[in-house]
């Protein structure tokens, strides 16, 4: 092992010019850009033309299920999730707190409660064994959250759903393409829900879909992004009407993401070949370098998605260091980690009055959020020299945990 001295003592950065993966993300090509001026001369660029619902089919085939429905954006979509199976006022959704501002305002949109239960320590995502306890008569729903880059215990959260009569809504925001055993991760629960904002892992800017293998339920959410006509049925001719009491909205997004999207689609398994490689390749040598800890992740796991690769360290021998000095260390060093979230009903955002969300013990995601820096997937997909560099300028800060105590003291 090669500790050299870090950047924070004064050597030479790892990294000259520091990797920024906006510079990276959202990837870009010219037979996209040529695809893309075909759609925009043939002036088909709305949601119902064809190229929103041949992405679609081709999204929801890849993760296993019969329908997908795009909309706006990955909050709207969970929202609708709810709305379709009629989750509302007085009802509760169990979500975990590790997570972004949607998974829990999605519930609050509707007059629903969010409930948050706690994770687990190795996945960091929400802990069945405490979903369980925190189920009453008014529970309706569960969202798991796969969050960054593993995915949450789906064979326990389903029996526990179907025990309870519970809906599952999946958030798979960070794990586009993912499989669990044979099946598409979002495919298992009742609905998917996708994000394809920016910096997600498939990104058009904005956007997100459901996906679902429930026919009926399929329609109730085109319905509810088409102010409630009927897949296939043009502006002006609806033949039927959606059910009644069913709140549609405008949530149709246009043409150009999903012609953008489908293009990302054609490549995305060997992309999520690469982050793997590049993921088991860190872990193994972090892990027998370093006391960082990783996100577990289940055996049913067969291909994992990632938003994020992060690292935790909650290791006694990174006590009393700040995040935000090791932070500090490594961006000496050229690399630029993140901080993910608070625990969400901690958040500056979040504004819910005491009574609209009630919070169970949340001990894991207190000791464990502010312990973690994290990598953007692009990252990922880089070659192994620049990966070896990551694995280098990591080594340097944390063999030297010392001196970094010393020089933030
Ligand atoms: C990004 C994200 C969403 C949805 O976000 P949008 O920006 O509305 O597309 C939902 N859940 C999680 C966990 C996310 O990270």
């Amino acid at each position: 092992m090669t500790t050299s001295k870090p950047a924070f003592l004064g050597a030479q950065p790892v990294f000259e010019r520091a990797i920024e993966w906006t510079t990276l993300w959202p990837p870009v090509d010219d037979s996209t850009a040529d695809r893309l001026k075909e759609l925009y001369f043939s002036r088909r660029w709305s949601s119902f033309d064809e190229t929103e619902p041949a992405f679609d089919s081709a999204f929801a085939r890849l993760h296993t299920s019969r329908h997908g429905v795009f909309m706006v954006n990955g909050t709207v979509t969970l929202e609708c999730a709810l709305a379709a199976y009629g989750i509302g006022a007085g009802d509760e959704v169990i979500v975990p707190p590790l997570t972004w501002y949607a998974t829990a305002m999605a519930p609050h949109y509707l007059g629903a409660r969010p409930v948050f239960v706690d994770i687990q320590r190795d996945t960091l995502c929400i802990d069945p064994v405490k979903i369980e306890s925190a189920i009453t008569d008014r529970t309706r729903a569960i969202i798991p959250v796969h969050v960054f880059g593993s995915a949450a215990d789906m064979d326990r959260i389903m029996l526990i759903a179907k025990k309870h009569g519970l809906k599952v809504i999946e958030d798979c925001a960070h794990v586009h393409g993912s499989l669990w055993n044979d099946q598409g991760i979002g495919s298992i629960g009742d609905v998917g829900s996708f994000s394809f904002q920016q910096s997600k892992t498939m990104a058009s800017g904005e956007g997100g879909i459901c996906i679902t293998n429930d026919d009926e339920i399929a329609d109730r959410l085109y319905r509810m992004k088409h102010i409630g006509y009927g897949a296939g049925e043009r502006q002006g001719k609806a033949q039927s009407g959606p059910p009644t009491g069913l709140v549609c909205h405008n949530y149709r997004a246009t043409a150009f993401q999903a012609l953008i999207l489908h293009e990302q689609l054609k490549t995305l398994e060997d992309r999520l070949d690469r982050y793997r490689t590049a993921v088991d390749y860190l872990e193994k040598r972090l892990t027998q370098t370093t006391k960082i800890r990783f996100q577990r992740r289940p055996h049913q796991v067969k291909r994992q998605g990632y938003y994020l690769w992060v690292m935790i360290f909650d290791d006694p021998s990174f006590a009393d260091i700040p995040l935000a000095t090791l932070e500090k260390a490594f961006s000496a060093e050229g690399l630029q980690l993140s901080r993910t979230w608070d625990p969400l009903y901690r958040f500056i955002l979040f504004n819910l009055k005491p009574d609209a969300f009630h919070t169970h013990p949340c001990a894991v995601t207190e000791s464990v959020a502010s312990r973690i820096l994290a990598l953007h997937h692009s990252l990922l997909g880089l070659e192994m020299p620049v990966l070896e560099k990551i694995a280098d300028a990591i080594e340097r800060v944390v063999t030297h945990i010392d001196e970094l105590r010393r020089v933030a003291a």
